[in-house]
């Protein structure tokens, strides 16, 4: 009997270990899955918005690996198009158009993740409302040559200041000789010097430098059909992007449908900065791979513009000023591609106004590359030398067709040369 228990009890002992055996053995394995599941996994993670969602309870230990296997499993998809590129066959193919389909969504997400579109204020009277912005130019040369010509007696040294003044401001030596000749002539057969005469004398003086009778309207509508095309070149940093934006604003506002060409594919974030000005108010934005060919994102802005039917295409270059060999190929050829749609109407050239003498080499330089139509002073709120207005018409012979005066959105311009002078009056 005794022989019979002892029986039982081992034969219990042995079941329980056997049992023991099985349930650890399944749970070592179960312990192990995880080293194969990041290669299921990993592809899911990848793709974020469908996998926050938390595993089940089994999987929650096996979060952790993946965690640490998801970057590598991230990488070669990162890479994916730099294979395409290099021609990966029948997978290239297939991936190509692939690679560029979020691109796509991407942008049509944005544009309806986007604020309400912006309706700018009409540009007429722009000038007058930022007048105070020209303050510096305002008191330097506005003020000071009003209170150099109030003076009692104006000897030679008092014309000698005025010129200094002048040529302090931008103004030019030869603008400058002309103006000191027409007002000390003036000055001298008026006999009396009322504060109100001289204002009056000063301000017909320099609005007749400035050139009231040219033309400065932004050509933004072909009259024969079709977008007008405007190529907007400079040097970076001026300001060149940000006109581009502004601009696509003054002619919204002023009932224009526009597209822009974000041909600046040399600076990382030219394009995303100008598509975040054409979201504004409504433009569409065509842009390229960055470092891409510029010629080509311009051809494609124009063909987009004739799709859309627009008036007018504006197009952001690359302000790349290496050698002037290096500029006229790039600029030349984004011309020259442009023109294959038709005749480019506005070349409009940005220039910063605080940097005075260097603006007008600048200048130069693009005007033997490309013919300019019309001038973009910027930052002249930053500046006292409201005088390169004068200066840089005069050395290109093209007008100064719109001014920034501050980083706002609605900080940009028409320029009118008699509001431009009663702003450096006072
Ligand atoms: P780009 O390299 O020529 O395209 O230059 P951006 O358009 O990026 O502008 C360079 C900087 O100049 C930016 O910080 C702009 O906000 C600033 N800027 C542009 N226009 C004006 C202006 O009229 N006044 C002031 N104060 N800053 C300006």
């Amino acid at each position: 009997m005794e022989y019979v228990i002892l029986a039982v009890v081992i034969a219990v002992v042995a079941i329980g270990a056997i049992t023991g055996l099985v349930v650890s053995g399944r749970r070592r394995k179960e312990l192990d899955r995880p080293s194969q599941t990041p290669t299921i996994t990993a592809p899911p993670a990848a793709d974020r918005p469908s996998a926050p969602t938390k595993p089940t309870e089994g999987a929650a230990e096996p979060t952790a690996p993946p965690a640490t296997a998801a970057p590598e499993t991230e990488a070669p998809e990162a890479e994916a198009p730099e294979t395409v590129e290099a021609g990966a066959g029948e997978a290239g193919t297939a991936a190509a158009p692939a690679a560029e389909q979020p691109v796509e969504e991407v942008r049509i997400e944005e544009a309806e993740a986007a604020p309400a579109i912006e309706v700018p204020e009409p540009t007429a009277g722009r000038l007058v409302r930022l007048r105070s912005r020209l303050s510096r130019s305002q008191s330097t040369l506005g003020k000071g040559l009003l209170t150099l010509l109030s003076r009692d007696r104006l000897d030679e040294d008092t014309w000698e200041e005025i010129e200094e003044t002048l040529l302090t401001a931008d103004v030019g030596v030869g603008a400058t000789q002309e103006l000191v000749d027409n007002l000390r002539t003036r000055v001298k057969v008026l006999g009396t010097r009322t504060p109100d005469e001289l204002r009056g004398l000063l301000r017909e003086e320099l609005i007749k430098l400035i050139g009231p009778e040219l033309d400065r309207t932004v050509h933004s509508v072909k009259t024969d059909g079709g977008p007008a095309v405007v190529l907007v070149v400079g040097v970076n940093g001026v300001g060149k992007t940000t006109t581009t934006g502004k601009l696509a604003r003054v002619l919204v506002a002023d009932g224009r449908k526009v597209v822009l060409g974000a041909a600046d594919t040399f600076r990382a974030a030219a394009a995303d900065q100008l598509q975040t000005w054409g979201e504004r108010v409504g433009a569409h934005t065509v842009r390229g791979p960055e470092g891409g060919d510029p010629a080509s994102v311009a051809f494609d802005a124009v063909k987009q513009g004739i799709a859309d039917g627009v008036d007018t295409v504006l197009v952001d270059t690359a302000g790349r000023l290496h050698t002037k060999t290096g500029l006229m190929d790039e600029l030349g050829k984004v011309k020259r591609v442009v023109e294959k749609h038709g005749p480019v109407d506005e070349v409009l050239l940005v220039l910063d106004a605080t940097t005075g003498q260097n603006g007008l080499v600048q200048a130069r330089v693009f005007a033997e590359v490309v013919d300019i139509t019309g001038i973009v002073l910027t930052k002249l709120d930053g500046t006292a030398k409201g005088g390169i207005v004068i200066s840089v018409q005069r050395e290109l012979g093209v007008p100064v067709k719109l001014i920034g005066l501050g980083e706002g959105a609605d900080d940009l311009a028409p320029f009118e040369p008699g509001a431009f002078v009663d702003a450096l009056l006072g």
